[in-house]
């Protein structure tokens, strides 16, 4: 993909400064409690990497993975596990790190499965937002931006083939 063929959505320093704002708002709704932090991979490693050193807490890092079968660009909704966490999450206070949320397919799969292991609270942040593609109801509790239905790579997410993760700033394919 050549340079030119990339649009520009969200530069890194405004994704800096929505990050810096979630992690105090973070900080004074878990203030007291000890957290547990579950970044889900792949996409959402940098964004969970940045906003855990925003949160003046005492935290865990857990991780959890997965992954959906279908097109390059387009996810099908089925989701597939394949990296669990490994304390137990049993009367915790859990924040879950998404990157993106465009079907809810995932997250809803992914909320069942920490609620299955009934923590004292489950809290959802992601870094963007399709709602437009929402096709189930989830919990989504803090989004830093709304974004519109186009794909989007960069700051943790891939582009088709898996590239791009590194990029700072949040880009599309120029239409
Ligand atoms: P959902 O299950 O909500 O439809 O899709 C969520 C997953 O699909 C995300 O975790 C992400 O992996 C992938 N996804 C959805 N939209 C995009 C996008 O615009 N860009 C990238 N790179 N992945 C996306």
């Amino acid at each position: 993909m050549e340079a030119g063929e990339l649009e520009l959505l969200i530069p890194a320093g405004e994704i800096e400064r929505g990050v810096r704002e979630l992690g105090s708002r973070l900080t004074k709704i878990y203030r007291g409690k000890q957290v547990v932090v579950i970044p889900l991979l792949k996409g959402g490693f940098m964004f969970a990497s940045d906003l855990i050193r925003c949160m003046d807490l005492d935290l865990q890092i857990e991780f959890l993975g997965a992954a959906s079968y279908g097109e390059q660009t387009r996810s099908s909704g089925e989701v597939r596990l394949t990296l669990d966490t490994t304390m137990p999450l049993k009367d915790r206070d859990v924040l879950l790190v998404e990157d993106i949320v465009d079907t809810g397919l995932t997250l809803a799969y992914i909320q069942k499965l920490i609620r299955s292991r009934e923590p004292a609270s489950l809290r959802t942040v992601v870094l963007l937002d399709k709602t437009a593609r929402r096709k189930v109801d989830v919990e989504v509790d803090e989004a830093v931006f709304d974004i519109p239905d186009r794909f989007v790579f960069g700051y943790g997410l891939d582009s088709p083939g898996g590239f791009h993760r590194n990029l700072s700033d949040i880009v599309t394919i120029r239409e």
